[in-house]
């Protein structure tokens, strides 16, 4: 098949403002500030962060990010924040029991850890209602979740979304996944794996780094993760691979894009995630599939320059848009 060839929605609207369902978890983010102790608050989540970079890329694309939050003073703050980046919250539920999660950045000699408080979040909750999760993703053109949204899930859920996207998918819509491993979130890593092959099976564009997928897949190169999730019905597979060269299978074609050269890398936090929704934005309208990898390579080159995982964009420095 050519590389243009129109394979889904997504890719056929030619431009035409596209509708793009983020689902996950956001956080509170805590990041160091000032002088010792202090902290500054944030919003912050592998999905959420893609949704956030496109919608910035993207104005003219409706924006929708899918979770539970709870009822309180920081839930409400953080739909508020999501409001404020023009990202439609209406089908975000809300547990009055539980809330938001939580991590906070400490910072030693300059290297990053991060501590989570999320085991009982109120996102833990967001495929429950199989009726409300059909629903959110019913007038998208792409669905996009990742490994952490399945792994913050019971395995009962988790089979409610990927039973939900299978649907989508037969339905004629664009469904995306990032694998982003986290073994943390899972009983095993047998389960972890198992789960990202189901999910990778009900998407048409899989999304994954390669050095996670070499940790707990044993792949012994960037082309065997390539072929893997190839395998089980992907249409389009980017491997992204840190500072190294991007290999992709779009419509039958294979090849590999070369990151442009970066300044200094400050903070690598949300470089995939980033990488993704410059994807996005230059896959829509059959663009070549090395420009949109391009673009997705030229806003994470920008956001690992600075640090946070929400940073503003240089729009001049990135590629025209097809
Ligand atoms: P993830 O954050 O999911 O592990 P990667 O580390 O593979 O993702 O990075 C995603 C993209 O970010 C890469 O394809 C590349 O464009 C950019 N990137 C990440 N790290 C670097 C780096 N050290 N130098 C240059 N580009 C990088």
């Amino acid at each position: 098949m050519a590389d243009s060839t129109p394979t889904n929605p997504f890719i056929t609207r030619g431009g035409a403002p596209g509708r793009f369902t983020a689902i996950g978890e956001c956080m509170v983010e805590m990041a160091p500030a000032g002088s010792s102790g202090q902290f500054q608050m944030g919003f912050a989540g592998d999905t959420y962060n893609t949704a956030w970079y496109l919608k910035q890329i993207r104005p003219e694309w409706a924006l929708r990010y899918v979770t539970r939050v709870g009822t309180d003073a920081a839930s409400g703050a953080m739909l508020a924040q999501m409001s404020e980046a023009k990202i439609e919250t209406h089908h975000i539920g809300q547990s009055a029991e539980r809330s938001v999660g939580l991590y906070l950045i400490s910072l030693n000699d300059g290297e990053r850890s991060f501590s989570y408080w999320r085991d009982q979040s109120a996102a833990r909750q967001l495929a429950d209602d199989p009726a409300a999760l059909a629903a959110s993703v019913a007038d998208s053109d792409v669905i996009y979740f990742s490994g952490i949204t399945l792994g913050i899930l019971t395995p009962k859920a988790r089979e409610t979304l990927l039973e939900t996207l299978a649907a989508a998918r037969a339905a004629g819509k664009t469904t995306a996944f990032d694998s982003n491993l986290r073994p943390r979130l899972w009983g095993s890593e047998t389960e972890m794996c198992d789960a990202v092959m189901h999910a990778a099976a009900v998407s048409d564009i899989v999304l994954p780094s390669y050095d996670d997928e070499a940790s707990y897949f044993g792949d012994e190169s960037i082309d065997a993760t390539r072929d893997r999730y190839l395998k089980v019905g992907a249409t389009t597979v980017v491997v992204k691979n840190g500072p190294g060269t991007v290999h992709y299978a779009h419509n039958g074609k294979l090849g590999e894009v070369s990151p442009p050269p970066v300044g200094e890398v400050v903070d690598t936090t949300a470089a995939g995630d980033s990488f993704n929704a410059g994807f996005f934005a230059g896959i829509a309208g059959a663009a070549p599939i090395e420009a949109a990898i391009t673009l997705g390579c030229q806003v994470s080159g920008q956001v690992i320059g600075q640090r946070g995982a929400l940073v503003p964009l240089d729009h001049d420095k990135l590629a025209k848009k097809p």
